[in-house]
């Protein structure tokens, strides 16, 4: 935790949750990006955390923007972002805010499926395409799944037809899972897309990008790779397989920009035992699932927690939010331990927080307010 961190908490006077981002962190990990992999350009995915100050931070440092809604656009225009700097990653999309978009003035757009091409054929007619590839996101601490993505194969077939229909057939995109531990993931899908720009350039289409999304990571509980050894894994598989035509290469990261950079502060409102014989103590926090940390869902994303008492003895606890609905439970099985010690009241802070969790708040689920954010 930064100094600047540590004074900002030490000085809160909040009596509910709230996550505190440093923005200086951010920018720390956007350059460090740059400096590792020189050849690729920033989309930052602002869903990670929107945050105006970070938004403007990423755009005075030349970074671009990657967004899945119309109003996602809207709030980086509103940070003075250009639309020549903004993709629409999203491959589903609503026509309407497509023509909007496109109205605005972006130009590059995210497809996968021939429904999606043909509305962008018709609404954003002559912009550079990209079609994203399904990936497996074995490694992933929160995979991305069927969700997104088609088959190469049928990739390379809609990459053609986006030319026949008047689209620039720009490149291929791939996201290998959020929080992904496995580097070997990307030399796969890597090896797929060079496969085929190989087989569209048969088919006389010059492919020129390759997005090779998001996934890097941020320091939860569980250990995982310096980021030197994401960049030098991406830098060996585009060498190993496209040789000396390398082509464009855009990064999406999001919770490798932001996730280190933020921690929560929240306040432990009860703890309680189950039965005379269970010593396994129940603390529940004024933030669960539904006000900021749905990321741990099946219990996928591990924080690291601080408390005031640490240093002394521990015990097994489970770990809840504060709502009335059973799901709104933390962590049971990730064997999480906290100081015998703790007491109701105690402020604790939830490190590595500073992605998706502002985004991830409820407006008021049971009446708790949604995740309060400060940027400094
Ligand atoms: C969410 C998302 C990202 C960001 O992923 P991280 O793992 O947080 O870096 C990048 N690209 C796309 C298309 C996404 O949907």
């Amino acid at each position: 935790m930064t100094p600047k961190l540590q004074r900002f908490l030490a000085e809160a006077k909040d009596t509910e949750p709230f996550v505190v981002v440093d923005v200086d962190v951010v920018e720390q990990n956007y350059r460090e990006l740059r400096r590792l992999l020189p050849l690729a350009k920033v989309y930052y995915a602002i869903k990670a955390n929107p945050a105006p100050e970070i938004l403007r931070r990423l755009r005075t440092l030349g970074s671009s923007f990657d967004t899945a809604s119309a109003n996602e656009i809207q709030q980086c225009m509103d940070q003075g972002v250009s639309t020549d700097r903004i993709s629409f990653g999203n491959t589903i999309k609503k026509k309407r805010d497509i023509a909007w978009a496109f109205e605005q003035g972006v130009r590059l757009y995210a497809f996968d499926s021939l429904c999606e091409l043909q509305k962008l054929a018709e609404l954003a007619p002559g912009s550079q395409v990209f079609c994203r590839v399904l990936m497996e996101c074995e490694g992933a601490e929160w995979p991305l799944s069927k969700k997104f993505g088609c088959a190469p194969r049928m990739a390379a077939d809609l990459l053609v037809k986006a030319r026949e229909l008047g689209l620039d057939p720009y490149g291929i995109s791939f996201h290998v899972g959020s929080q992904q531990t496995d580097l070997n993931q990307w030399d796969k899908a890597v090896a797929q897309v060079s496969q085929m720009f190989s087989v569209l350039q048969q088919a006389d289409v010059d492919l020129r990008m390759v997005n090779l999304g998001g996934g890097f990571p941020a320091r939860y509980r569980t250990d995982i790779p310096m980021l030197e050894a994401y960049a030098q894994a991406i830098s060996d598989a585009m060498t190993k397989h496209f040789g000396n035509k390398i082509p464009e290469m855009i990064i999406e990261p999001g919770r490798g920009l932001v996730g280190d950079a933020g921690v929560i502060q929240a306040e432990v409102v009860l703890i309680s035992e189950k039965d005379y014989d269970d010593d396994r103590r129940w603390v529940y926090l004024d933030i669960g699932k539904f006000s900021g940390l749905a990321e741990t869902m099946d219990e996928a994303i591990k924080y690291r927690i601080l408390t005031p008492r640490d240093g002394g003895p521990t015990g097994r606890v489970s770990l809840a939010g504060p709502s009335c609905d059973s799901a709104d439970i933390l962590y049971e099985k990730a064997e999480y331990q906290m100081p015998l010690a703790l007491e109701v009241g105690d402020k604790i802070q939830i490190l590595s927080t500073g992605a998706y969790t502002t985004t991830y708040s409820s407006v008021g689920f049971n009446g708790f307010p949604p995740l309060k954010s400060y940027c400094i």
